[in-house]
């Protein structure tokens, strides 16, 4: 796996692909900048070689060159967190645009205009990215959010590269950290599922149950296996669809040799609201009227033990309805008893989607040994699938 390290950018100019896609207010202030500061040592790095950088992003999904989602708006950010005023072009090829690399200097950081601008970059048109290829000596990809998607800028640029491409610092660290958990771990490996569809997290079921010894399976997840093994579960969400399916992964799990831990416990509400009134069930036996929204008190301890006895853990989805304060306690103790279990020298990966929210959200973040910055293509990735931006470098 060849990374940054593996060059020296010396008098190089290192074509980037970053995610900038970060959120902004209405006056066009960038509200979290994880994401520009997550590919900060990756330039740094090349800078401090003597090496110039050429950033290339998407952001947003505009259609056409729409000023909103111009990358103008963010250059002021990253020369903040790079330390280096930023050169912006406005356009992401052409004459303006290879002019603008042509004139860099060892030490400059240049940003181009939103990728998204030019429908080829999501067609992932090959002269296009042959376009882009031009601004630059060595491709560098440390885009995790995008490398499963084979658009221009992520996938298809690498071959004008074939010699001089490697990952960066945030992607290879990405990989490694996936690698931990799907390949590497140390025993017992336990997968945290959660969230509120088992259709959308299906096939990372059917792959994890090859890789892990216990599997947790809550949030609104839960409710469609509760309902399939014949219990009563009120208003809850459910999949009626999917029991069938439920039942099997339970069946393949036990061949496997893989223990599922389902929720025994729920807090129900008698409404989907943040002041409804509330009762501790058996998750087997919620009322009529009422519905599971997060995690009961025996199901917190029961969770807690097991997350404490594994030595590696995967964690993506949360336990209840996080987004209302009443319904988050449930995800809240997961992530002291997940942060807890890494004090004690557990890997753990906290990865896709609204888990990373969570995290957050309540402060676990460091707390936890690596928080992905991808939530589709970790999806994917748990899935066993290769993602197409990882591959081209690879390749
Ligand atoms: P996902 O994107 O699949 O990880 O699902 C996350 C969503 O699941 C969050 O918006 C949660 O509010 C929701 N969720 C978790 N538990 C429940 C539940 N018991 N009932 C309804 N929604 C839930």
């Amino acid at each position: 796996m060849k990374t940054i390290q593996d060059i020296n950018f010396e008098g190089k100019k290192a074509l980037i692909r970053v995610d900038f896609n970060v959120p902004l207010d209405e006056n066009f202030n960038v509200t979290d900048a994880t994401r520009i500061q997550a590919a900060k040592p990756t330039i740094i790095k090349i800078l401090e070689d003597g090496g110039a950088a050429v950033l290339m992003s998407h952001l947003g999904r505009p259609k056409g060159a729409e000023d909103k989602f111009s990358l103008k708006h963010i250059a002021e950010k990253v020369s903040e967190i790079i330390g280096v005023s930023v050169k912006f072009v406005a356009n992401c090829v052409g004459a303006e645009a290879e002019e603008a690399a042509a004139n860099l200097q060892a030490g400059e950081v240049l940003l181009l205009e939103n990728l998204r601008f030019h429908g080829e970059e999501k067609a992932g048109d090959v002269a296009f990215a042959e376009q882009l290829s031009k601004l630059g000596d060595v491709y560098v990809n440390d885009a995790f959010g995008t490398a499963h998607r084979a658009h221009a800028s992520t996938t298809i640029v690498a071959q004008f590269f074939p010699e001089n491409k490697c990952f960066g610092a945030l992607l290879a660290q990405e990989i490694v950290s996936l690698k931990k958990i799907l390949e590497e771990g140390e025993k017992p490996v336990l997968a945290i599922l959660g969230g509120a569809k088992v259709s959308s997290k299906i096939t990372v079921i059917e792959n994890i149950l090859d890789k892990v010894d216990h599997l947790i399976i809550g949030g609104g997840m839960s409710f469609t296996f509760i309902k399939a093994q014949g219990g009563k579960i009120g208003m809850s969400i459910c999949e009626d669809d999917k029991q069938e399916l439920a039942l099997d992964i339970l069946k393949q799990a036990k061949e496997k040799g893989v223990q599922v831990h389902i929720p025994v416990d729920v807090i129900a509400a008698d409404d989907f609201s943040n002041d409804a009134n509330t009762q501790v069930c058996d998750i087997y036996d919620i009322p009529d009227g009422w519905e599971g929204v997060d995690a009961g008190p025996k199901t917190r301890e029961m969770f807690d033990k097991v997350v404490n006895e594994s030595k590696t853990i995967l964690w993506n989805g949360p336990l209840g309805v996080f987004e209302m304060e009443a319904f988050a306690n449930g995800t809240i103790a997961l992530g002291n008893s997940i942060a807890n279990a890494t004090k004690n020298g557990t890997f753990s990966l906290v990865g896709g989607g609204d888990s990373v929210a969570a995290v957050k959200q309540f402060g676990f973040a460091d707390k936890v040994s690596y928080v992905s910055t991808g939530g589709g293509a970790m999806l994917e990735s748990l899935e066993g699938k290769t993602l197409p931006g990882i591959e081209a470098i690879l390749k």
